[in-house]
Formats: C-alpha cells, sequence, structure tokens
C-alpha cells in the first residue's frame, strides 16, 4: 500500500474521510493548523457533539493535504462539494494563513443531491467510468459478501441507466424494487425454468444491458457469448477482488469471461465505531505487526498513530458500534489488460497488479478510516487480514 499512498487519490479521499468524520461528529467547522509545513496537523471540530474534538493528524499526511487544499481553496473562492454519508456537502474554505505557520478552516453544510452515489460514496468520476462502461459491451461485475449492499449497487447504476435510452432486461432472485424502464423478470428455485434457460430467453428479445443476480447460475461459456454482443452485468459473491479473478482463471470457460470483463465493484462492511464511547486503541505487539504486514507501512508508523475503537454504551447499546459502513474496491479494465489478463496464470503478481491497477480502493480506505478513528484498526486486522 505504501505505493498506493503516493497517489493523487489520497489527498481527495482523506479530505472526504476529514469531512465525513466532522459531519459524523455533527460538527460544522473545521480547523487545521500546522506550526510548519510538513509537521503534524491539529485538527479541530466546532460545535462537535462529544469529547473528541481536538487531535491530531500524522506528519506524512500534511504535504499531500496542504497543497490539495490550497488548490480548493484557490477555485471558486475555496468551495468544494464533497459526497457525505447521506447527501452531498458544500464546503467553504474560509482562511488560509501562511504567515503563522498553516491554518484554514472549513465550513460544512448539507446540501440536497443524489442519494444513491453519494450513499455509495463514489465520486463524479467513478460514476461516469461506471456509466461509460456500462454504455459498451462485456461485462461488470458487483461482488460482496452481503446481499444487501450489492443489491443497492446493482439497483443504483439501473435506475441511473433507466433514465437514458436503453434497453434493460434483468433476471432476478427475487425483484427487490420494481425499476420503471427495465424489463425485470423474477426467478424462483424449484419453480418454472431453469436461470440459465430464462437468461438465454431474455437474451433472444436483445436488450443492449442485462443484468443477472445470480452469477454463478449461468454458464460462463454462455456468459462470455453474451458479453461480446451486449453489457452483461452479473452480481456474485466473493471475499475479494483477487478471489475473484483466481476463481474465474482456474474456472472452465473463466479465460473467456475475463477477457470479456470490464470492472469490477467489490463492498465490503466494517463496524464503524460509536462516537459516544471511544477511548484510545491499545494493540497488542502481534496485532501492530499484521497491521503493518497488510498496510505495508513501519511499526514507527503505525505507533505515531492515535487509533481509537469504541467501547460500548446506552447510544450504541453497547454495541460498540453505530452500524456498518461500506468500503468500495473498484477496478477498470481496458480490453488490453483483460486480453493480458486472461492469459495469465493467477499468482502474486497477479494480486499486486490488481491492487496497483485499483481505482478505489478499500484497504486505503479502511487505513484513511482508521486514522481518522472511524473504525477500529482491528476492523482492517479482521477485513483484510
Ligand atoms: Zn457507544
Amino acid at each position: 500500500m505504501s505505493k498506493s499512498l503516493e497517489k493523487n487519490s489520497l489527498a481527495g479521499k482523506l479530505i472526504h474521510n476529514l469531512i465525513n468524520f466532522a459531519v459524523y461528529h455533527e460538527a460544522d467547522r473545521i480547523q487545521l493548523q500546522s506550526a510548519q509545513p510538513g509537521q503534524k496537523i491539529a485538527v479541530r471540530y466546532f460545535n462537535a457533539g462529544k469529547q473528541l474534538s481536538e487531535w491530531s493528524m500524522p506528519a506524512i499526511f500534511s504535504e499531500v493535504l496542504w497543497s490539495r487544499l490550497s488548490v480548493a481553496k484557490d477555485i471558486g473562492e475555496g468551495y468544494f462539494l464533497v459526497s457525505g454519508p447521506t447527501s452531498a456537502i458544500h464546503c467553504q474554505v474560509e482562511k488560509l494563513n501562511t504567515d503563522d505557520g498553516e491554518n484554514l478552516l472549513i465550513q460544512l453544510r448539507e446540501g440536497s443531491t443524489d442519494h444513491s452515489w453519494s450513499s455509495a460514496q463514489f465520486d463524479q468520476e467513478m460514476t461516469d467510468n461506471l456509466l461509460t462502461a456500462l454504455d459498451g459491451k462485456g461485462l461488470g461485475l458487483i461482488s460482496g459478501e452481503t446481499h444487501a449492499w450489492t443489491n443497492q449497487l446493482a439497483y443504483t447504476l439501473l435506475n441511473t441507466l433507466a433514465d437514458e435510452q436503453h434497453c434493460l432486461a434483468s433476471l432476478e432472485d427475487p425483484i427487490i424494487k420494481k425499476i420503471t424502464g427495465v424489463n425485470q423478470y423474477e426467478w424462483q428455485l424449484g419453480k418454472g425454468q431453469s436461470y440459465q434457460r430464462l437468461f438465454e430467453l431474455i437474451l433472444a428479445q436483445d436488450p443492449d444491458l442485462i443484468y443477472i443476480s445470480e452469477f454463478a447460475r449461468v454458464s460462463r461459456h454462455s456468459l462470455a457469448i453474451a458479453a461480446t454482443g451486449k453489457f452483461v452485468l452479473a452480481r456474485t459473491q466473493q471475499h475479494s477482488v483477487s478471489e475473484l479473478i483466481k476463481n474465474l482463471i482456474n474456472g472452465s470457460d473463466g479465460k473467456a469471461v475475463i477477457e470479456r470483463l470490464r470492472f469490477v465493484l467489490q463492498v465490503y462492511l466494517v463496524k464503524q465505531n460509536c462516537p459516544h464511547c471511544l477511548v484510545v486503541c491499545r494493540l497488542s505487539d502481534s496485532d501492530k505487526e499484521k497491521l503493518a504486514s497488510i498496510s505495508g507501512l513501519s511499526l514507527e508508523a503505525i505507533n505515531a498513530i492515535d487509533f481509537a475503537e469504541s467501547q460500548g454504551c446506552e447510544h450504541c447499546s453497547f454495541r460498540a458500534s453505530s452500524g456498518e459502513m461500506p468500503l468500495y474496491d473498484a477496478w477498470f479494465l481496458s480490453t488490453e489488460q483483460a486480453k493480458k489478463l486472461s492469459t495469465a496464470t493467477f499468482n502474486n503478481k497477479t494480486r499486486q497488479f490488481i491492487a496497483e491497477a485499483m481505482q478505489l480502493n478499500a484497504l486505503e480506505d479502511a487505513w484513511l478510516k482508521a486514522q481518522l478513528q472511524l473504525i477500529s484498526p482491528l476492523e482492517i486486522i479482521n477485513r483484510f487480514g
């Protein structure tokens, strides 16, 4: 991960998480202050509903964060938008004073825009990439162990496409929500035609895009053929993107399927710290080592971070969590990349290739969230260890 920490996207994600964290604590203003460039940044939340309203961010972030916020300040009079937990948040950068160290205030206001995309926390670029891919031919996979979240993503995509001039069809088990503009078919185990047969019947009607909720019930062979002439969006249950690709490469007709693969979206769920009962998280030496091996960072870097975890209180019914939050991996493949991958054998190099090509990286996001004390670092060990 140390390599991907250098990505440009880091500053964006960091700001996004920082602001979401402020909203989470019901703050309406964030002050960032650093005595000298390149040093620890003191973060203060104003009007936050709890005790942890002042803390510091590790120095490794300061350069990337300041440069990004300085740019934000100069554009449109310091005005920018981020997608919040429930809707877009309007942010106004109020002051940047470089005479006396660096000092910045961000004013937050909840906005009201498209809930579905912002609740998935996809920015405009991610949304555009998805819609561009879906407008062509090939295969897109939505994966994750929790049906509720993969369903939500599939419906968000179909809803957005249904507004445009597309001929859409779906084969679901079961239909959870009616979508105007989509020919939805329902399949039930042990009743009527097989899933495979229904898939073929729907294909014969020649839709531009077909969504299947049961990837495993359609033969890889017919999937590959279908994805040559139209877009097939499929839901699958896998632990991670690497596991998904490994299973495809090793399965029958898997190479033909991968050759048509255009994107993979993976959803992970982690427990969100309850903000009312946060305490310092003291990691054992073995957990620190695990975290270092997962994140690719040094023990020194890990020791420099003030992690937190919830201990349980009446606000969270002693669950030590205020719910689950999604993390996403998103991988978009070019035709050439997919072709190359389809002729490869799966090994650690493939794993590395996938991790580096990710446009959204759940591990990276989990790391940021842990540093902002939104999740416990133990969640990273549980999820990615
Ligand atoms: Zn609590």
